[in-house]
């Protein structure tokens, strides 16, 4: 079967790799859908982020679904046929975090399309996959919509870092996938108020489109949050999904006193005025993937309490990954960039 394997930066193949084995404990999922996360995109351009770096070859992808073809003897919540999201995320059950029921900080964690460990966990961009019977999430909906399970469940993590959102104001630093449904999540956790910033016009206009109040462009306009820093500044909860020390410094002078700020984006390092975060008591919270919200978000889906469907730019087949992958890359042109099986 055919799989998007990256051998290294700009190194994206499709070829035959082998499925794995199935146990009694085990289902097996014909792929439809794999959504193009910016993980994704880090391996392809740079072969890694951090001190994460690939150090043999590794079929990406974390975000799929598809529909089930067989289940091993074990196996009662799902049957051939059904759809299925593929929770990416596979913690061992029994450290102290997972204990602790804190398992997206398993200290033994397999996720989909990691170099995180080695030898890395090969990822779900492949035409068939077998995985855990907990991993296959029932989904009735289309797998296109299924496959927005994962980031959906990262920003529901992300919310819920936030703490209470009903009637908050809200700023969304970063109009990518991520802050598109991070504003969606705040939206449906009751936010009153959602301000978005980017550095591009496409993901802002995206962003209106999706229910943002107000959206602005910082590069052309640096001081677009100015009337926001109005009595030490107006927004309760900012999702920081840049990963850019600008954007975080501009929502630390317009987070109000007590503000907690969730750092969803990737960066490097940056350099942050600490008085600000002492005299205005702000809470800066990170975010880590996340654990029973892959299950809410499924079911918000099916529900259609949340419409991802405007941020689904094209489906593109496996056989063009290379130029999926490219138009992922392309902030300007697209949003979510699905792979077909
Ligand atoms: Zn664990």
């Amino acid at each position: 079967m055919k799989a998007a394997v990256i051998h290294g930066p700009h190194d994206l193949r499709v070829e035959d790799v082998e499925l794995g084995v199935m146990g009694p404990g085990d289902v097996t999922v014909r792929v439809r859908a794999g959504g193009i996360c910016g993980s994704d995109l880090h391996y392809f351009h740079n072969g890694g982020f951090g001190a994460v770096r690939l150090r043999e070859k590794m079929v990406l992808g974390h975000e799929v679904a598809g529909e089930v073809t067989a289940v091993g003897s074990e196996v009662t919540h799902v049957q051939p046929g059904d759809v299925v999201a593929v929770n990416p995320s596979l913690p061992c059950g029994h450290c102290r975090y997972c204990l602790a029921g804190a398992a997206n900080h398993c200290l033994d964690m397999r996720f989909y399309g990691s170099a995180m460990r080695f030898p890395h966990v090969q990822g779900g961009f492949s035409e068939q996959l077998v995985c855990r019977g907990v991993q296959a999430i029932k989904a009735d909906m289309p797998v296109q919509r299924a496959a927005f399970a994962e980031p959906l469940a990262v920003c529901l993590h992300a919310a819920r870092q936030a703490g209470p959102l009903l009637g908050a104001r809200v700023l969304v630093t970063g109009a990518g996938p991520i802050g598109a449904l991070c504003a969606m999540a705040a939206r449906h956790a009751g936010a009153r108020d959602i301000v978005a910033t980017d550095i591009l016009d496409a993901p802002l206009a995206m962003m209106r489109k999706i229910g943002a109040d107000a959206a602005f462009n910082t590069r052309d306009t640096p001081d677009a949050l100015a009337p926001y820093a109005t009595d030490k500044g107006v927004f309760d909860v900012v999702f920081e999904c840049s990963g850019a020390a600008p954007a975080l410094i501009g929502a630390l002078a317009v987070a109000r006193p007590g503000a907690t700020i969730v750092q969803v984006g990737i960066g490097g390092d940056a350099s942050l005025p600490l008085n600000i975060i002492v005299a205005k008591e702000i809470t800066l919270r990170g975010t880590f993937r996340f654990h029973e919200e892959f299950q809410l978000a499924v079911d918000v889906l099916a529900r259609g309490d949340i419409d991802v469907s405007p941020l689904l730019t094209e489906i593109v087949p496996l056989a063009e990954a290379q130029r999926a992958f490219a138009l992922a890359s392309d902030r300007a042109n697209a949003m979510k960039v699905q792979l077909a099986f």
